[in-house]
C-alpha cells in the first residue's frame, strides 16, 4: 500500500508539465481549435478562492477539449494597471511599478501550485509598455476617426487635496482622505464614442444565443433605448423647458416641474428674485451631494422653489418650477414633467411641498383619488382629465399625444439612450498615457506612431496631494509639438484601466509581436472566443466595452467579427456563512494553507464539487474532507491493482464477458457518457464529479467479482476510465495513477475514452403504462422483449388492471424504449 503524498506527487508533476511546456501552443489549420477564457486577475497581491473557482472551471474544460482532440488556448495574465497600485505607493512608498510586479510574481506561483494548464509563454501584463503601447495606438486610430474625443465633463474635485476623485473616493460626498466635500467641477476630459454603436450593441445580441439572459437584460438596461417624446414647456421671459417623457399620456396631470439642481436655466430663474441669495445658497447645496446616491433615491428627496412658473401645453394651466436634488444633468434633459399620480418620486415630492396629485390615468378597479392615494400608480390604464383624449387606453394615448404635440410644434415622439459616452479620462499616474501633446500653436496633436509607447516616466513623486503626479515631471510635461516643433505640453491624463481588458484576449494571440496590436492570422484561427468565465459583476462595463471595442477594430479593419465571445458562462460567488468572500469583510480564505493541508487536487474537486458552477457556493471547512476521502478511495482502488495490471497483456472486451463484467462495463460507459455532456455541453461540474463517485462506489462493489479471469480487463477499462475523466478536475493524482497503470508520456497526450455506447444500453428498459393518456403505472421489461410479453407485463400492473377491468381494449400501442398506451372504453 502505497501512501497518497499529494505534496510529492503534485510538485512532481508540476515540473515536469513546466519543463515540457505541456500546454504551449500553437495555431494548426489541421485540429479544431477551442479558446477558453477566463478573466484576467488584478494583481492585488493574493489569489483568492473566487478566483480559484474561476479558473478551475476554465482548467476543467480546457483540459477536457485538449484530451477530445481539440487544440486549447487556454491563457493567463494581468490587469495590471489602475488604482490599488498608486494607492499602495501614497500609503508605503513603494513604486507602483514595484509593488504590482511583487505582486504578480506571488500571484503566479499560487497559479502554478494549482496546477492551471495555462500556456505561460503567452502571459501578458497590461503594465508592460509593449501591451499598453497598443492602447495608445488604438487611441489615435480613434481620435482619426472621431470616435475619440475631448469634451467638458463634470467630476468629483477634492479642493484641498487639489485633486479629481473617482466616485468611489467621493462616496457621500466627502474626500476619502481628507474629509473634505467635494465639489463637482467640470473639466475637459477625454471620451470614447460608445453611443455611436449602441444601436449596434443591441442588434447583435441577437448573435448572443449563449449568453445568458441576464446579462443579456442588463446590458439592454445599461444602453437604454426608449421611445418616448420631447416636449417644450413655455417659460414667460425666458426659453422653453425641454424635457423627455416615456408617458406623454399622463402629460395632463404634470402639476410642476423639475429642474437638476446643475441646470443652466436655475441660475437665470433665480436672477431678480427677491430672496434669491437664499435659495442659490440651498441649491448649492443640493448639488454638492453626493451624485450617485442622488441617482439610486439614497438620498432624500429635496427641492427649492424657483419662483417661476411653466405652462403645460396641453392644459395651458401654469405649473410651479422646481430645483430638485433626484433630477440630475446627463440624464435626458435634466429637467422633468412631475406627474405624481404616476411617477413615484414625483409622489413623494408633491406630498412632502404639499403640490397637487391629480389622477389622469384610470386602472380597472377601484377609482384611483389624488387627494388620498398613498402611492403613485405607474401602470396603464384609461386616460382620464385629459380633454379630448379622454376615454383612450393609455398605449393608444401616447402616439395620438405625440402625434398633437407634433402638429402644434411643441413636441415630437423621439428615441433616447441611457448609455452615456465612455469617459476614459484618469488624473493618475499607474495607467496608459494618453498619447497626445498641446501645442499654443497648433492646439492638440496626437503623438506620431513611430513614438509610441508614450512611457510612464519612473521618477513621479506620490503624495496623493496636489493632484496627477505626471504634472510634477517636467522631463514627462516638456514636449515637442510634433507639427511646428516647439514646444507643447504632453497630455497628463492616463487612460481607464477598463480600456485594457476591453482586447488583451486578441493579445495572447501574438503577445510579443512588435508592429501591431496582434497577428490577423492567428485571429482568424482562434476567434470568436468559444467560451468565457468570469464574475457576473462584470456583465456590464467590461463585457459591454470588449463588445464595443471589436466593433471598432472590425471597422478599422484589423478583425473580421461583430463579436468577440461565442458562449458566455459567469460562474457563481463564494461565500462564507452566507456573506459573500471579500478582503474587506476579512472572511477570505487563502488557498496556500488548504493546499498544505489537503493538496490543491482536494482543493479544486473540493471547489468543483460543492455547488452547480453558476450558482453561490458555501465554503465549509468540513464540506472539503468529503472531496478529499474519495480522491484516497481511488487512490487505494487504484494501488491495489495497478502494479498487478501494468505488467498484464490487455485482454478483449467485446467477446462474452461475465454478467459482473458487463454490468460494469455499462457503469462505465454510462458514466462516460454522463461526464463528457455534464463538461462540454452544459458545464455542470458538480453533477460529473457525483457521476465519477458513482463509477467508483460501482467499481467498489463489483471489485471481487471481477477481479480475476476475463473480468479483469474490465476492471481495467473501469481504473483507467475514473482516471482519464477524473483528470481535467485533479490532474496531479491522476497523472501519478495514470503511470502506476503503467502508461508512458503523460495524460497531457492522452485522450478522452471513447463511449461504446452498446456498451452503455442498459439490458432492460422501464417503460410508462398510459390508460387513456393518463400515466397509471410503470413496468421494467428485457430490452427486446416481444409485444405480448411487455401487454403481459403492462396489464398486470395494479393500477393499470384497475383502470383497465371490466372495459372494452380500443387500442394498444407500444412505443419501444418509452411508453405503453391503452385506449378502453
Ligand atoms: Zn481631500
Ligand atoms: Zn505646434
Amino acid at each position: 500500500m502505497t501512501d497518497y503524498d499529494f505534496q510529492t506527487i503534485e510538485t512532481r508533476w508540476q515540473h515536469r508539465w513546466a519543463a515540457e511546456g505541456a500546454f504551449e501552443i500553437t495555431e494548426d489549420p489541421g485540429r479544431r481549435k477551442f479558446y477558453c477564457l477566463e478573466m484576467l486577475p488584478y494583481p492585488s497581491g493574493d489569489i483568492h478562492v473566487g478566483h480559484v473557482r474561476n479558473y478551475c472551471i476554465t482548467d476543467v474544460i480546457s483540459r477536457c477539449k485538449r484530451m477530445r482532440g481539440f487544440n486549447v488556448m487556454h491563457p493567463i495574465g494581468w490587469d495590471a494597471l489602475g488604482l490599488p497600485a498608486e494607492n499602495a505607493a501614497i500609503k508605503r512608498g513603494v513604486h507602483p511599478e514595484k509593488w504590482t510586479r511583487q505582486n504578480i510574481a506571488g500571484m503566479k506561483r499560487q497559479l502554478q501550485r494549482l496546477g492551471f494548464s495555462y500556456p505561460w509563454s503567452r502571459e501578458i501584463a497590461t503594465c508592460d509598455p509593449e501591451y499598453y503601447r497598443w492602447n495608445q495606438w488604438f487611441f489615435l486610430r480613434m481620435l482619426e476617426r472621431g470616435i475619440a474625443y475631448r469634451a467638458k465633463a463634470p467630476v468629483n474635485w477634492c479642493p484641498s487635496c487639489l485633486t479629481v476623485l473617482a466616485n468611489e473616493q467621493a462616496e457621500g460626498g466627502i474626500c476619502w482622505r481628507c474629509k473634505h466635500p467635494v465639489e463637482q467641477r467640470d473639466m475637459e476630459q477625454w471620451f470614447l464614442r460608445i453611443t455611436a454603436y449602441q444601436d449596434q450593441l443591441l442588434e447583435d445580441m441577437d448573435e448572443l444565443r449563449a449568453w445568458p439572459e441576464r446579462v443579456l437584460v442588463q446590458q439592454k438596461n445599461w444602453v437604454g433605448k426608449s421611445l418616448g417624446a420631447e416636449m417644450d414647456f413655455p417659460v414667460e421671459g425666458f426659453p422653453p423647458i425641454r424635457v423627455f417623457t416615456t408617458r406623454i399620456d399622463t402629460t395632463c396631470g404634470a402639476t410642476f416641474m423639475v429642474l437638476a439642481p446643475e441646470h443652466p436655466m436655475v441660475d437665470a430663474l433665480l436672477a431678480g428674485r427677491p430672496d434669491s441669495a437664499e435659495r442659490k445658497e440651498e441649491i448649492a447645496r443640493l448639488r454638492a451631494q453626493d451624485r450617485r446616491a442622488r441617482l439610486e433615491g439614497r438620498v432624500e428627496k429635496e427641492g427649492v422653489f424657483t419662483g417661476r412658473f411653466a405652462t403645460n401645453p396641453f392644459t395651458g394651466e401654469k405649473m410651479p418650477v422646481w430645483a430638485g436634488n433626484f433630477v440630475l444633468m446627463g440624464y435626458g434633459t435634466g429637467a422633468i414633467m412631475s406627474v405624481p399620480a404616476h411617477d413615484q418620486r414625483d409622489f413623494e415630492f408633491a406630498r412632502k411641498y404639499g403640490i397637487e396629485v391629480r389622477v389622469v390615468i384610470q386602472p380597472d378597479g377601484p377609482r384611483l383619488d389624488g387627494a388620498t392615494m398613498e402611492a403613485a400608480y405607474d401602470g396603464p390604464g384609461r386616460v382620464v382629465n385629459s380633454g379630448a383624449f379622454d376615454g383612450l387606453a393609455s398605449e393608444e394615448a401616447i402616439p395620438r399625444m405625440a402625434a398633437h404635440a407634433e402638429a402644434k410644434g411643441f413636441g415630437k415622439a423621439t428615441v433616447t439612450y441611457r448609455l452615456k459616452d465612455w469617459l476614459i479620462s484618469r488624473q493618475r499616474y499607474w495607467g496608459t498615457p494618453i498619447p497626445v501633446v498641446y501645442c499654443d500653436k497648433d492646439g492638440v496633436q496626437p503623438v506620431p506612431d513611430a513614438q509610441l509607447p508614450v512611457v510612464l516616466p519612473p521618477d513621479a513623486p506620490f503624495t496623493g496631494e496636489g493632484g496627477n503626479p505626471l504634472e510634477k515631471v517636467p522631463e514627462f510635461v516638456n514636449a515637442t509639438c510634433p507639427r511646428c516643433g516647439g514646444k507643447a505640453r504632453r497630455e497628463t491624463d492616463t487612460m481607464d484601466t477598463f480600456v485594457d481588458s476591453s482586447w488583451y484576449f486578441y493579445r495572447y494571440l501574438s503577445p510579443r509581436k512588435d508592429d501591431g496590436p496582434f497577428d490577423t492570422a492567428a485571429v482568424r484561427y482562434w476567434f470568436p472566443i468559444d467560451l468565457y468565465v468570469g464574475g457576473i459583476e462584470h456583465a456590464i462595463l467590461h463585457l459591454v466595452y470588449a463588445r464595443f471595442w471589436t466593433k471598432v477594430m472590425r471597422d478599422l479593419g484589423l478583425v473580421a467579427l461583430d463579436e468577440p465571445v461565442t458562449r458566455l458562462f459567469p460562474q457563481g460567488m463564494v461565500h462564507k456563512e452566507g456573506e459573500v468572500m471579500s478582503k474587506s469583510k476579512g472572511n477570505t480564505i487563502a488557498p496556500d494553507d488548504v493546499i498544505a493541508r489537503y493538496g490543491a487536487d482536494t482543493l479544486r474537486l473540493y471547489i468543483l464539487f460543492a455547488a452547480p458552477p453558476e450558482l453561490a457556493m458555501e465554503w465549509s471547512e468540513t464540506g472539503i474532507e468529503g472531496p478529499h476521502r474519495f480522491l484516497l478511495r481511488v487512490w487505494r482502488l487504484v494501488d491495489r491493482h495497478a502494479v498487478a495490471l501494468a505488467k498484464e497483456p490487455r485482454g478483449p472486451l467485446r467477446e462474452e464477458l461475465p454478467p459482473p463484467a458487463r454490468e460494469l462495463r455499462r457503469k462505465v460507459h454510462q458514466t462516460i457518457d454522463k461526464v463528457t455532456r455534464d463538461i462540454e455541453e452544459r458545464i455542470q461540474l458538480n453533477t460529473a464529479v457525483a457521476a465519477l463517485m458513482e463509477l467508483v462506489n460501482e467499481i467498489y462493489r463489483l471489485e471481487a467479482d471481477v477481479s480475476t479471469g476475463p473480468g479483469r480487463h474490465a476492471l481495467r477499462e473501469a481504473l483507467e476510465t475514473v482516471v482519464l475523466l477524473l483528470n481535467p478536475f485533479t490532474p496531479h493524482v491522476c497523472e501519478e495513477m495514470w503511470a502506476r497503470l503503467g502508461h508512458v508520456g503523460g495524460l497531457v497526450r492522452a485522450s478522452w475514452p471513447a463511449l461504446d455506447a452498446e456498451a452503455a444500453r442498459e439490458d432492460s428498459v422501464e417503460l410508462a403504462v398510459q390508460v387513456n393518456g393518463k400515466v397509471r403505472g410503470r413496468v421494467v421489461v428485457p430490452r427486446e422483449a416481444p409485444e405480448d410479453e411487455v401487454r403481459a407485463r403492462a396489464l398486470a400492473e395494479p393500477r393499470v388492471a384497475e383502470h383497465v377491468q371490466g372495459k372494452e381494449m380500443v387500442r394498444f400501442v407500444v412505443v419501444p424504449g418509452r411508453l405503453v398506451s391503452v385506449v378502453v372504453k
